[in-house]
């Protein structure tokens, strides 16, 4: 072809070929998944540009997704009417990895080799999804025919067998969009069939929003799920969608389900998913997977002012009517519309999230599990929301049995009368605070006493400071007060001060003072910290960062 260049892969990409390639993978079908994505992507690029700049080629026809099958040639076809890509976007797009998820797929799969579990190789790239280049699971050589919206832009044609390298070469498209033929494989032939495309389609395309049709009939739905009533959707639905929007994490589904329709102040659909799994990276990357739309127009695919930090597990869609669609990426951040789409989100999802805890106790112990850890984070950053989140928290205490938690509502409505206050331990373990002499004081009253034994709940329960008007005091701190005892004793006055000024002079200024105190039951003494001191677990972080 005309002006015929070729390239080699980036060794990202060499990698990622020769791993789509080589394995034998039970779920090739997901290049499809993937493409048809693509082409939804460069559809809803398509509205945006055409709406917010001047100039660009006029799109032909209804934006839509064509798949013609040729069972004879062995070909699939792939074709378009969005965005398209210039040379040099083909060469940058279709050569090298910019997206993270084909990094990670690298990474993961690197791991999985280390432990040698074939198995979990394999799973992986259903998870991660390798993007285009999982067209090389199926095809033995791929021709893309491409030309870009943007004024002036030539068609191009980008060609490559997955070995090493690729052409590009003038291409021949008039309109803009894009088409990809792939040239199957002998075992791949099963593509070719109507019935076998339109299964897969239903199954990971559904709701693309815009029609996706096979040899000229429409397979999908099609349907912006999220505009729909309610009560109209099934669950089905639901996981199906989630497992689109999540790039389908297969045989997961969602383990909550928020849906909003939003009049006031701001009008907005929300569709939004509580995982059953944290995704691995959960602590180490403030990734926030929701997707914003402008009047179905998709702005922002990974929006992080939709949703605060510490509910950064959620996943799905956001629409709204009162956004304009020139907002550009810059201008979201101070976009005052978004963060009231935020305050309804955080509102309804907190509320979502307590009603699951009181009609699903079970199904909430398993979301604690997974997230409970974010959750608290939220107590010690979104002060207008601290209380709904406390209701939400989950703790062990000195009466529970190992493993089984309370809230704190639950500790406040069993506590005795002349119990005035919430008391914890901190720790490194139920284990270890069990054996803490502090308790026996309680205990001898019938007072609970939370055990926070992860290392995050000092910082909780420092920010939190009070629940249901009731001060949170850590049982080793030096002023609790546990009022008169249940049993008084007689103590010579005189020997005691004895004793205290020995004890004194002994540790000299090891300690800040020595005192009498009244919660010892059956141990002779303890150590507390001064109000005020941090928290034994919390002085533990903090030599930690000072090493570091
Ligand atoms: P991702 O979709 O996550 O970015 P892919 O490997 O699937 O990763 O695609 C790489 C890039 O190639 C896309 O980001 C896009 O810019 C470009 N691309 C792929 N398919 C198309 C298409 N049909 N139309 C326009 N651009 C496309
Ligand atoms: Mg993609």
């Amino acid at each position: 072809a005309a002006g015929a260049v070729e390239l080699p892969f980036q060794a990202e990409v060499q990698q990622v070929l020769a791993l789509v390639i080589n394995s034998l993978y039970a779920n090739q079908e997901v290049f499809l998944r993937e493409l048809i994505s693509n082409a939804s992507d460069a559809l809803d690029k398509a509205r945006f540009l055409a709406l917010t700049r001047e100039g660009v080629a006029e799109q032909a026809g209804e934006p839509a997704i064509l798949i013609t099958l040729d069972d004879a040639a062995r070909t699939l076809t792939i074709e378009d009417n969005g965005i398209g890509m210039t040379r040099d976007e083909v060469v940058q797009n279709l050569g090298t990895i910019a997206r993270s998820g084909s990094l990670e797929f690298l990474k993961a799969n690197a791991e999985a080799a280390k432990q040698k579990k074939d198995g979990g190789k394999l799973q992986l790239i259903g998870q991660f999804g390798v993007g285009f280049y999982a067209a090389f699971m199926v095809a033995s050589r791929v021709d893309v025919q491409t030309r870009s919206m943007l004024p002036g832009a030539e068609p191009v044609l980008w060609r490559s067998s997955g070995a090493g390298s690729f052409t590009v070469a003038s291409g021949d498209r008039e309109h803009p969009g894009t088409k990809i033929v792939l040239h199957l494989k002998e075992d791949a032939r099963e593509y070719t069939k109507v019935w076998r495309i339109k299964e897969i389609i239903r199954k990971y395309s559904d709701f693309v929003h815009f029609p996706i049709k096979v040899n000229d009939e429409v397979a999908n739905r099609s349907a912006a799920l999220w505009t729909l009533p309610k009560s109209q959707i099934t669950e089905e639905q639901h996981a199906e969608f989630f497992r689109h929007v999540t790039g389908g994490y297969e045989g997961e589904n969602p383990l909550l389900t928020v849906h909003l329709s939003i009049d006031a102040p701001v009008q907005f659909h929300a569709l939004l998913y509580v995982p059953e799994k944290a995704p691995a990276d959960m602590f180490h990357k403030d990734r926030r997977g929701v997707r914003l739309y402008a009047k179905r127009v998709l702005i922002v695919e990974d929006c992080d002012k939709l949703t605060p930090m510490y509910l950064r597990f959620l996943r799905g869609v956001v629409d709204s009517e009162d956004l304009s669609l020139n907002v550009s990426r810059e201008m979201l951040q101070e976009n005052r519309t978004l963060s009231q789409i935020e305050q309804q989100i955080v509102k309804q999802v907190l509320k979502s999230l307590k009603d699951l805890s009181e009609s699903d106790p079970e199904r909430y112990a398993a979301f604690w599990k997974e997230f409970g850890r974010v959750i608290k984070e939220g107590a010690t950053s979104d002060w207008k929301n601290k209380d709904a989140i406390a209701e939400l928290c989950r703790f062990e205490s000195m009466n529970t049995e190992a493993g089984k938690l309370i809230s704190l509502r639950d500790y406040v409505a069993k506590m005795p009368e002349a119990q005035k206050e919430i008391y914890y331990v901190t720790g490194l373990g139920r284990h270890a605070v069990e054996q803490s002499p502090h308790l026996e004081a309680f205990r001898k009253r019938g007072y609970d006493v939370l055990f926070l034994v992860d290392p995050v709940d000092e910082w909780f329960v420092k920010a939190l400071n009070e629940f249901d008007k009731r001060r949170l005091k850590s049982v080793m701190h030096g002023d609790v007060d546990l009022g008169a005892e249940p049993e008084k004793k007689d103590e010579p006055e005189e020997s005691v001060d004895a004793a205290v000024a020995a004890v004194k002079a002994a540790l000299g200024d090891r300690v800040k003072d020595v005192r009498v105190s009244r919660r010892l039951t059956d141990s002779a003494s303890c150590l507390v910290a001064a109000e005020g001191d941090p928290g034994a677990n919390l002085e533990r972080i903090m030599k930690l960062i000072d090493q570091n």
